[in-house]
């Protein structure tokens, strides 16, 4: 197959900012996936972001499927959020002491989550998945953790073993700097494996805190747990006494109103023992949580001594544009949703069909992923075993089209409220072109 394009010469501004950016910024970019490694090329800088549309540097406009990998749910720059920013904004950014709509996003998220009693708020996914896995070994005294391979819990040191998507885009197998004491106590498996799980905790359930999964995996592409695997990590957990942590930073308030768990849960076996938030909950500001029953969550300081703590967290302006965004996602939201990803992927499905490209779309709620393989996948083997450089091409005919799709085959397609026929139309027209340069 024909190699990606090393770089792309129509997008001038981008270019000359990613030529200053790589002498100030490692890579150009301040999050790895972004720099277009996988993909090959420039990628865009962008200006400013309406609705479904961002505009780049050189007043390019592109459909965005990307929606910030996953926060903007309602589009860009939504009035009702703008509104709400501008409001927190005028009265102070940030106050170090308690405040108000910290206590209204955090009765929003546990009004939605039937299980949660209590949230605790953070900046940023990793800090979520960290606290609730330092919750998890603080409240059993327990120290190894159980995650799959494939799942991605953010940059967080025990976690980063098979972790997915970065990684993946990257073809390292772990990072460098961290230790192998950190990640000792953390126990790789297949996902979706249940004969992988009951075994290991026959051998090592007594020492096992948590299991740490994606409540549906988007982080090796979308692939949702299959029939019965959630409900088998609840029992298997709850038979040793260890935790289960459902990380919904994707997810949460994606899927559903409720997230992956409003779709699946609750288990015969009950519900996860905590949750972590992000993306949507911070309406693209710095906002996430974890959470759990009042019992587990009073382990942490200043109730116990499980250490936990942030000077912005709770910041008042991400919480009023998370808070304003989870008002914004109304049970009509998703059916919309929906129905915008089926368009796209139907479309995607039959351009790639008619071009004879092997391809398989998979879901989470909305959520969707276009492998360019023609079987199912269920593991991060098999979301490996695709054509990355026939994704490629595809991406590149779509960027040049007025698409940004995410710059990686290992990576989620998000749709927004607003996008419009017009957004629609613009991808269904790009599609047969892209199918053709995968060919
Ligand atoms: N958990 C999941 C499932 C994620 O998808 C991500 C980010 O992509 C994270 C955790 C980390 O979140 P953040 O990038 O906000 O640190």
């Amino acid at each position: 197959s024909t190699p990606v394009p090393a770089a792309t010469s129509d997008a001038p501004a981008s270019a000359a900012l990613l030529e200053r950016a790589t002498r100030v910024i490692p890579g150009g970019v301040n999050s790895p996936v972004r720099a277009f490694r996988a993909v090959g090329g420039t990628p865009r800088f962008i200006a400013s972001a309406q609705g479904p549309w961002l505009t780049d540097a050189d007043g390019r406009r592109y459909v965005d499927l990307l929606c910030s990998w996953g926060p903007m749910i309602l589009g860009h720059a939504h009035p009702d959020v703008l509104d709400a920013v501008r409001t927190a904004a005028a009265k102070g950014f940030s106050f170090g002491t308690p405040s108000e709509n910290e206590v209204l996003l955090a009765e929003e998220i546990v009004a939605r989550i039937e299980p949660l009693e209590q949230v605790r708020l953070v900046s940023s996914g990793t800090e979520a998945t960290m606290s609730a896995v330092r919750l998890a070994r603080g409240a059993t005294g327990r120290a190894v953790i159980v995650k799959f391979a494939g799942c991605y819990h953010g940059h967080v040191d025990a976690l980063l073993a098979a972790a997915g998507s970065g990684v993946a885009t990257l073809a390292l197998p772990d990072s460098a700097g961290v230790p192998a004491e950190m990640t000792a106590d953390t126990v790789v498996l297949p996902y979706n494996d249940v004969a992988a799980l009951e075994a290991t905790f026959a051998a090592r359930g007594g020492e096992i805190a948590a299991v740490i999964t994606e409540a549906a995996a988007g982080n090796m592409g979308v692939v949702p747990p299959a029939p019965g695997f959630t409900e088998a990590l609840r029992r298997v957990t709850r038979e040793h006494g260890a935790l289960l942590i459902s990380d919904e930073v994707m997810t949460g308030f994606r899927c559903s109103k409720a997230g992956w768990f409003g779709l699946e849960g609750p288990y015969a076996a009950g519900a996860p023992d905590l949750f972590t938030f992000g993306k949507v909950m911070g309406g693209g500001f710095p906002a996430a949580a974890f959470g759990g029953s009042a019992e587990l969550m009073s382990h942490l300081a200043p109730l116990g001594p499980v250490y936990q703590a942030g000077t912005l967290s709770g910041n008042p302006v991400a919480t009023a544009a998370g808070l304003a965004t989870l008002k914004g996602c109304t049970d009509d939201l998703y059916p919309r949703l929906e129905a915008t990803a089926h368009t796209i992927a139907d479309a995607a499905s039959a351009a790639l069909s008619a071009e004879g490209v092997a391809h398989t779309v998979q879901w989470a709620g909305s959520m969707f992923s276009v492998f360019f393989r023609d079987s199912a996948v269920t593991n991060y083997d098999e979301a490996r075993d695709q054509d990355t450089a026939a994704y490629g091409r595809f991406f590149h005919s779509m960027l040049e089209s007025g698409v940004h799709l995410p710059p990686s085959a290992f990576e989620a397609w998000f749709v927004s409220g607003a996008h419009d026929d017009e957004a629609i139309g613009q991808v269904v027209e790009a599609l047969p072109a892209a199918a053709r340069a995968a060919a």
